[in-house]
Protein backbone atom coordinates (compact mmCIF):
# COMPACT_ATOMS: atom_id res chain seq x y z
CA UNK A 1 0.00 0.00 0.00
CA UNK A 2 1.76 3.62 -0.81
CA UNK A 3 0.71 6.88 -2.19
CA UNK A 4 -0.64 7.92 -5.25
CA UNK A 5 1.94 9.87 -6.72
CA UNK A 6 -0.24 12.97 -7.87
CA UNK A 7 -2.94 12.83 -10.15
CA UNK A 8 -3.15 13.11 -14.16
CA UNK A 9 -3.78 16.65 -15.16
CA UNK A 10 -5.55 17.75 -18.32
CA UNK A 11 -5.49 21.41 -17.62
CA UNK A 12 -4.52 23.97 -20.28
CA UNK A 13 -2.47 26.20 -20.23
CA UNK A 14 -0.18 24.17 -18.41
CA UNK A 15 -0.02 25.08 -15.02
CA UNK A 16 3.18 24.92 -12.84
CA UNK A 17 2.41 22.04 -10.50
CA UNK A 18 0.38 19.99 -13.95
CA UNK A 19 1.96 16.93 -14.55
CA UNK A 20 4.87 17.63 -16.90
CA UNK A 21 6.30 15.05 -19.86
CA UNK A 22 8.96 12.93 -19.14
CA UNK A 23 11.87 15.28 -20.28
CA UNK A 24 10.59 18.96 -21.13
CA UNK A 25 11.83 19.96 -18.16
CA UNK A 26 14.26 19.49 -15.02
CA UNK A 27 11.16 20.13 -13.10
CA UNK A 28 9.47 16.95 -15.21
CA UNK A 29 12.48 14.78 -14.95
CA UNK A 30 12.69 15.58 -11.10
CA UNK A 31 8.56 14.67 -11.22
CA UNK A 32 8.87 11.37 -12.95
CA UNK A 33 12.10 10.16 -10.97
CA UNK A 34 10.12 11.01 -8.09
CA UNK A 35 6.98 8.97 -8.96
CA UNK A 36 9.44 5.87 -9.70
CA UNK A 37 10.85 6.23 -6.30
CA UNK A 38 7.26 5.93 -4.76
CA UNK A 39 6.22 2.66 -6.77
CA UNK A 40 9.51 1.16 -5.64
CA UNK A 41 9.10 2.25 -2.14
CA UNK A 42 5.65 0.96 -2.25
CA UNK A 43 6.72 -2.35 -3.74
CA UNK A 44 9.36 -2.90 -0.82
CA UNK A 45 7.16 -1.82 1.75
CA UNK A 46 3.96 -4.14 0.84
CA UNK A 47 7.29 -6.88 0.80
CA UNK A 48 6.90 -5.96 4.68
CA UNK A 49 3.26 -6.07 4.98
CA UNK A 50 3.25 -9.58 3.48
CA UNK A 51 5.57 -10.73 6.23
CA UNK A 52 3.39 -8.56 8.38
CA UNK A 53 0.30 -10.29 7.59
CA UNK A 54 1.29 -13.59 7.27
CA UNK A 55 2.77 -12.88 10.81
CA UNK A 56 -0.87 -11.71 12.00
CA UNK A 57 -2.60 -14.89 10.07
CA UNK A 58 -4.51 -13.11 7.28
CA UNK A 59 -3.11 -14.99 3.93
CA UNK A 60 -6.12 -13.07 1.61
CA UNK A 61 -4.24 -9.67 2.90
CA UNK A 62 -1.10 -11.08 2.01
CA UNK A 63 -2.21 -12.24 -1.48
CA UNK A 64 -3.64 -8.39 -1.86
CA UNK A 65 -0.09 -7.37 -1.17
CA UNK A 66 1.65 -9.85 -3.49
CA UNK A 67 -0.70 -8.35 -6.60
CA UNK A 68 0.21 -4.66 -5.33
CA UNK A 69 3.74 -5.51 -5.55
CA UNK A 70 3.50 -6.47 -9.01
CA UNK A 71 1.01 -3.48 -9.51
CA UNK A 72 3.82 -0.91 -8.31
CA UNK A 73 6.27 -2.75 -10.46
CA UNK A 74 4.74 -2.65 -13.23
CA UNK A 75 3.72 1.04 -12.83
CA UNK A 76 7.65 1.41 -12.44
CA UNK A 77 8.07 -0.58 -15.93
CA UNK A 78 5.46 1.58 -17.67
CA UNK A 79 7.24 5.11 -16.34
CA UNK A 80 10.15 3.73 -17.22
CA UNK A 81 8.80 3.21 -20.93
CA UNK A 82 7.76 6.43 -20.87
CA UNK A 83 3.92 5.51 -20.41
CA UNK A 84 3.67 7.74 -17.93
CA UNK A 85 -0.33 7.99 -18.00
CA UNK A 86 -0.62 4.68 -18.03
CA UNK A 87 1.84 4.21 -14.95
CA UNK A 88 0.06 6.83 -12.67
CA UNK A 89 -3.38 5.32 -13.42
CA UNK A 90 -1.73 2.11 -12.60
CA UNK A 91 -0.31 3.46 -8.77
CA UNK A 92 -3.81 5.04 -8.58
CA UNK A 93 -5.85 1.48 -9.31
CA UNK A 94 -3.60 -0.10 -6.77
CA UNK A 95 -4.22 2.71 -3.76
CA UNK A 96 -8.08 3.17 -4.45
CA UNK A 97 -8.53 -1.07 -4.51
CA UNK A 98 -5.87 -1.48 -1.60
CA UNK A 99 -7.54 0.79 0.72
CA UNK A 100 -10.81 -0.72 -0.11
CA UNK A 101 -9.96 -4.52 0.11
CA UNK A 102 -7.87 -3.86 3.09
CA UNK A 103 -11.21 -1.88 4.74
CA UNK A 104 -13.37 -4.54 4.24
CA UNK A 105 -11.38 -7.44 5.12
CA UNK A 106 -10.14 -6.10 8.79
CA UNK A 107 -12.19 -3.13 9.08
CA UNK A 108 -12.20 0.42 8.97
CA UNK A 109 -10.03 1.18 12.22
CA UNK A 110 -7.02 -0.55 10.57
CA UNK A 111 -6.77 2.39 8.40
CA UNK A 112 -6.40 1.36 5.25
CA UNK A 113 -8.43 4.47 4.14
CA UNK A 114 -5.73 6.53 5.33
CA UNK A 115 -4.03 6.71 1.92
CA UNK A 116 -6.54 8.07 -0.18
CA UNK A 117 -6.29 11.30 1.66
CA UNK A 118 -3.33 11.30 0.15
CA UNK A 119 -5.16 11.87 -3.16
CA UNK A 120 -6.30 15.04 -1.99
CA UNK A 121 -3.48 17.34 -2.40
CA UNK A 122 -2.04 15.12 -4.89
CA UNK A 123 -5.42 15.83 -7.02
CA UNK A 124 -5.77 20.03 -5.69
CA UNK A 125 -1.68 20.55 -6.69
CA UNK A 126 -1.44 19.12 -9.92
CA UNK A 127 -5.37 20.34 -11.86
CA UNK A 128 -7.36 23.52 -12.59
CA UNK A 129 -10.22 23.61 -10.15
CA UNK A 130 -12.28 22.44 -13.08
CA UNK A 131 -10.95 19.06 -13.10
CA UNK A 132 -9.95 18.95 -8.77
CA UNK A 133 -13.53 19.40 -7.74
CA UNK A 134 -15.08 16.84 -9.66
CA UNK A 135 -11.87 14.34 -8.61
CA UNK A 136 -12.30 15.61 -4.80
CA UNK A 137 -15.84 15.31 -4.79
CA UNK A 138 -15.97 11.72 -6.65
CA UNK A 139 -13.21 10.67 -3.99
CA UNK A 140 -15.14 12.09 -1.08
CA UNK A 141 -18.08 10.03 -2.38
CA UNK A 142 -16.20 6.60 -2.88
CA UNK A 143 -14.81 7.44 0.63
CA UNK A 144 -17.97 7.64 2.30
CA UNK A 145 -19.29 4.83 0.63
CA UNK A 146 -16.08 2.62 1.79
CA UNK A 147 -17.13 3.85 5.45
CA UNK A 148 -20.76 2.94 4.54
CA UNK A 149 -20.00 -0.60 3.38
CA UNK A 150 -18.03 -1.13 6.59
CA UNK A 151 -19.84 0.07 8.96
CA UNK A 152 -23.02 -1.95 7.26
CA UNK A 153 -20.55 -5.25 7.09
CA UNK A 154 -17.87 -4.72 9.51
CA UNK A 155 -14.70 -6.31 9.45
CA UNK A 156 -15.03 -9.90 7.01
CA UNK A 157 -11.77 -11.07 8.18
CA UNK A 158 -10.86 -9.63 11.36
CA UNK A 159 -7.54 -10.03 12.67
CA UNK A 160 -7.13 -12.06 15.65
CA UNK A 161 -5.98 -10.13 19.03
CA UNK A 162 -4.20 -6.64 18.68
CA UNK A 163 -3.96 -7.02 15.02
CA UNK A 164 -5.94 -3.94 14.15
CA UNK A 165 -4.02 -1.76 16.39
CA UNK A 166 -1.04 -2.68 14.72
CA UNK A 167 -1.62 -2.21 11.46
CA UNK A 168 -3.48 0.70 12.54
CA UNK A 169 -0.08 1.82 14.28
CA UNK A 170 1.78 1.15 11.00
CA UNK A 171 -0.47 3.13 8.45
CA UNK A 172 -0.35 6.21 10.79
CA UNK A 173 3.40 5.83 10.65
CA UNK A 174 3.66 5.54 6.60
CA UNK A 175 1.05 7.93 5.97
CA UNK A 176 2.81 10.59 8.05
CA UNK A 177 5.97 10.03 5.88
CA UNK A 178 4.24 10.01 2.71
CA UNK A 179 2.62 13.26 3.68
CA UNK A 180 5.90 14.69 4.91
CA UNK A 181 7.53 13.54 1.85
CA UNK A 182 4.92 14.90 -0.60
CA UNK A 183 5.19 18.42 0.85
CA UNK A 184 9.08 17.95 0.75
CA UNK A 185 8.79 17.49 -3.04
CA UNK A 186 6.22 20.30 -3.85
CA UNK A 187 8.49 23.10 -1.76
CA UNK A 188 11.45 21.68 -3.93
CA UNK A 189 9.47 22.25 -7.01
CA UNK A 190 8.48 25.59 -5.79
CA UNK A 191 11.98 26.48 -5.16
CA UNK A 192 12.92 25.62 -8.42
CA UNK A 193 10.04 27.13 -10.12
CA UNK A 194 10.87 30.39 -8.08
CA UNK A 195 14.80 30.21 -8.97
CA UNK A 196 14.37 30.10 -12.88
CA UNK A 197 11.49 33.03 -12.56
CA UNK A 198 14.00 34.88 -10.35
CA UNK A 199 16.65 34.11 -13.27
CA UNK A 200 14.69 35.00 -16.41
CA UNK A 201 13.34 38.55 -14.41
CA UNK A 202 16.86 39.61 -13.22
CA UNK A 203 19.65 38.13 -16.15
CA UNK A 204 19.86 38.64 -19.98
CA UNK A 205 19.17 35.06 -21.12
CA UNK A 206 21.79 35.28 -23.75
CA UNK A 207 25.01 36.39 -21.50
CA UNK A 208 23.95 35.70 -18.04
CA UNK A 209 24.77 39.21 -16.93
CA UNK A 210 22.52 41.42 -15.48
CA UNK A 211 19.19 42.71 -16.95
CA UNK A 212 19.08 46.82 -16.99
CA UNK A 213 16.04 46.39 -14.39
CA UNK A 214 18.16 44.36 -12.41
CA UNK A 215 21.43 46.59 -12.92
CA UNK A 216 19.08 49.26 -11.14
CA UNK A 217 17.90 47.38 -8.12
CA UNK A 218 21.92 46.37 -7.79
CA UNK A 219 23.29 49.57 -8.39
CA UNK A 220 20.33 51.81 -6.02
CA UNK A 221 21.91 48.99 -3.12
CA UNK A 222 25.34 49.51 -3.80
CA UNK A 223 25.16 53.35 -4.04
CA UNK A 224 22.80 53.43 -0.49
CA UNK A 225 25.70 51.41 1.02
CA UNK A 226 28.84 53.27 -0.21
CA UNK A 227 26.95 56.54 0.52
CA UNK A 228 27.64 55.98 4.50
CA UNK A 229 31.40 55.21 3.31
CA UNK A 230 32.12 57.73 1.00
CA UNK A 231 34.11 55.80 -0.91
CA UNK A 232 34.27 56.92 -4.56
CA UNK A 233 32.54 54.65 -7.36
CA UNK A 234 32.90 54.48 -11.54
CA UNK A 235 30.66 53.84 -14.22
CA UNK A 236 32.50 51.98 -16.97
CA UNK A 237 29.81 52.22 -20.53
CA UNK A 238 31.87 50.12 -23.06
CA UNK A 239 30.42 49.39 -26.81
CA UNK A 240 31.49 46.95 -29.54
CA UNK A 241 33.14 48.97 -32.40
CA UNK A 242 30.88 47.43 -35.67
CA UNK A 243 29.31 44.65 -34.31
CA UNK A 244 26.47 45.23 -36.92
CA UNK A 245 29.13 44.27 -39.53
CA UNK A 246 29.55 40.65 -37.63
CA UNK A 247 26.22 40.12 -37.97
CA UNK A 248 26.25 41.15 -41.65
CA UNK A 249 29.69 39.09 -42.62
CA UNK A 250 29.12 36.31 -40.19
CA UNK A 251 25.12 35.93 -39.24
CA UNK A 252 23.48 36.29 -36.45
CA UNK A 253 24.50 33.34 -34.50
CA UNK A 254 28.30 34.35 -34.98
CA UNK A 255 27.16 37.89 -33.17
CA UNK A 256 25.68 36.24 -30.45
CA UNK A 257 29.14 34.46 -29.89
CA UNK A 258 30.88 36.94 -30.01
CA UNK A 259 28.17 38.78 -26.93
CA UNK A 260 28.99 35.78 -25.02
CA UNK A 261 32.78 36.16 -25.31
CA UNK A 262 33.13 39.64 -24.69
CA UNK A 263 30.71 39.54 -21.70
CA UNK A 264 33.32 36.64 -20.16
CA UNK A 265 35.88 38.84 -21.11
CA UNK A 266 34.44 41.84 -18.85
CA UNK A 267 33.16 39.32 -15.98
CA UNK A 268 36.90 38.52 -15.67
CA UNK A 269 38.35 41.27 -15.64
CA UNK A 270 36.06 43.48 -13.18
CA UNK A 271 35.50 42.44 -9.48
CA UNK A 272 33.30 40.03 -7.89
CA UNK A 273 32.09 43.50 -6.43
CA UNK A 274 31.38 45.44 -9.18
CA UNK A 275 28.03 45.08 -10.97
CA UNK A 276 27.98 44.49 -14.60
CA UNK A 277 24.96 44.35 -17.10
CA UNK A 278 23.99 44.30 -20.37
CA UNK A 279 22.95 47.36 -21.28
CA UNK A 280 21.48 47.31 -24.62
CA UNK A 281 22.43 45.22 -27.71
CA UNK A 282 26.01 45.11 -27.60
CA UNK A 283 26.50 48.12 -24.72
CA UNK A 284 27.85 47.36 -21.12
CA UNK A 285 27.48 48.76 -18.32
CA UNK A 286 29.55 48.38 -15.14
CA UNK A 287 29.06 50.05 -11.86
CA UNK A 288 32.83 50.11 -9.97
CA UNK A 289 32.62 50.61 -6.19
CA UNK A 290 35.33 51.77 -4.30
CA UNK A 291 37.18 52.83 -7.75
CA UNK A 292 38.42 56.33 -8.37
CA UNK A 293 38.32 57.27 -11.57
CA UNK A 294 41.91 56.57 -12.60
CA UNK A 295 41.73 52.89 -11.30
CA UNK A 296 38.38 52.84 -13.46
CA UNK A 297 40.31 53.90 -16.50
CA UNK A 298 42.84 51.46 -15.82
CA UNK A 299 40.49 48.76 -16.12
CA UNK A 300 39.11 50.15 -18.76
CA UNK A 301 42.27 50.36 -20.70
CA UNK A 302 43.01 46.26 -19.84
CA UNK A 303 39.45 45.19 -21.18
CA UNK A 304 40.03 47.34 -24.10
CA UNK A 305 43.68 45.20 -24.85
CA UNK A 306 42.21 42.19 -24.05
CA UNK A 307 39.25 42.47 -26.41
CA UNK A 308 41.83 42.91 -29.05
CA UNK A 309 43.62 39.92 -28.17
CA UNK A 310 40.86 37.55 -28.60
CA UNK A 311 40.99 35.61 -31.48
CA UNK A 312 37.26 34.72 -32.92
CA UNK A 313 36.88 32.57 -36.00
CA UNK A 314 34.17 31.65 -38.55
CA UNK A 315 34.37 28.92 -40.81
CA UNK A 316 38.12 30.12 -40.84
CA UNK A 317 37.38 33.90 -41.32
CA UNK A 318 39.31 35.99 -38.67
CA UNK A 319 36.21 38.29 -36.48
CA UNK A 320 38.34 41.00 -35.69
CA UNK A 321 36.97 42.70 -32.36
CA UNK A 322 37.32 46.13 -30.09
CA UNK A 323 35.40 47.90 -27.95
CA UNK A 324 34.76 51.41 -27.03
CA UNK A 325 34.68 52.74 -23.30
CA UNK A 326 33.46 55.64 -21.75
CA UNK A 327 34.15 56.05 -18.06
CA UNK A 328 32.74 58.49 -15.35
CA UNK A 329 33.23 58.73 -12.04
CA UNK A 330 29.68 58.94 -10.02
CA UNK A 331 30.02 62.00 -7.52
CA UNK A 332 28.98 61.73 -3.92
CA UNK A 333 25.05 62.48 -3.61
CA UNK A 334 25.06 61.86 -7.85
CA UNK A 335 22.31 61.05 -9.64
CA UNK A 336 23.00 57.66 -11.18
CA UNK A 337 21.30 58.20 -14.39
CA UNK A 338 23.24 61.70 -14.85
CA UNK A 339 26.45 59.86 -14.59
CA UNK A 340 25.51 57.01 -16.63
CA UNK A 341 25.08 60.39 -19.43
CA UNK A 342 28.07 61.66 -18.37
CA UNK A 343 29.95 58.00 -19.52
CA UNK A 344 27.68 57.90 -22.31
CA UNK A 345 28.74 61.22 -23.64
CA UNK A 346 32.39 60.05 -22.71
CA UNK A 347 31.53 56.73 -24.91
CA UNK A 348 30.15 58.78 -27.57
CA UNK A 349 33.55 60.71 -28.07
CA UNK A 350 35.80 57.34 -27.78
CA UNK A 351 33.62 56.14 -30.97
CA UNK A 352 33.91 59.55 -33.05
CA UNK A 353 37.73 60.29 -32.37
CA UNK A 354 37.99 56.32 -33.74
CA UNK A 355 36.83 54.00 -31.67
CA UNK A 356 38.95 51.10 -30.01
CA UNK A 357 39.68 53.64 -27.07
CA UNK A 358 38.98 54.84 -23.80
CA UNK A 359 37.70 58.28 -22.72
CA UNK A 360 36.88 59.72 -19.40
CA UNK A 361 33.41 62.08 -18.50
P1 LIG B 1 29.40 51.24 -33.61
O1 LIG B 1 30.83 50.90 -33.77
O2 LIG B 1 29.09 52.64 -33.96
O3 LIG B 1 28.88 50.87 -32.26
O4 LIG B 1 28.62 50.37 -34.70
P2 LIG B 1 27.79 49.07 -34.45
O5 LIG B 1 27.64 48.37 -35.75
O6 LIG B 1 28.39 48.27 -33.35
O7 LIG B 1 26.44 49.65 -33.89
P3 LIG B 1 24.98 49.62 -34.46
O8 LIG B 1 24.15 50.31 -33.42
O9 LIG B 1 24.93 50.16 -35.86
O10 LIG B 1 24.59 48.08 -34.54
C1 LIG B 1 24.40 47.33 -33.40
C2 LIG B 1 23.96 45.96 -33.88
O11 LIG B 1 23.83 45.04 -32.77
C3 LIG B 1 22.61 45.97 -34.56
C4 LIG B 1 21.87 44.84 -33.96
O12 LIG B 1 21.33 43.99 -34.94
C5 LIG B 1 22.92 44.07 -33.20
N1 LIG B 1 22.39 43.36 -32.05
C6 LIG B 1 21.70 43.86 -31.00
N2 LIG B 1 21.38 42.88 -30.12
C7 LIG B 1 21.89 41.72 -30.64
C8 LIG B 1 21.87 40.37 -30.21
O13 LIG B 1 21.36 40.01 -29.14
N3 LIG B 1 22.50 39.45 -31.00
C9 LIG B 1 23.10 39.80 -32.17
N4 LIG B 1 23.69 38.85 -32.88
N5 LIG B 1 23.10 41.07 -32.60
C10 LIG B 1 22.51 42.03 -31.86
MG1 LIG C 1 28.51 49.10 -31.41
MG1 LIG D 1 25.49 50.33 -29.55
Amino acid sequence: MASPASTVSTAHPPRPFAIPQRGSSVAGKAYWAMAQRVALTAAAIDCGYILLFLWLGSVPLALVNLVSIGMYLGAYQLIQRRRNTAGILLIWLEVIVHSALGSLLVGWDSGFHYYLWLFIPAIVIANSGRYAIPMVLALLAYYLGLRFACDHWGALAPLAGKGQQVVNTIHVCIVFGMFAALAAFYRRTILIAENRLLKQATLDALTGLNNRAHFHTLAGHTLTRIQRTGEPVALLLCDIDHFKQVNDRHGHAMGDRVLVTVASVLARNLRESDVIARWGGEEFLALMPASPLSSAMEVAERIRGAMEQIEMDCQGQAVPLSMSFGVAQVAHGDDLQAAIARADQALYQSKNNGRNRVTAG
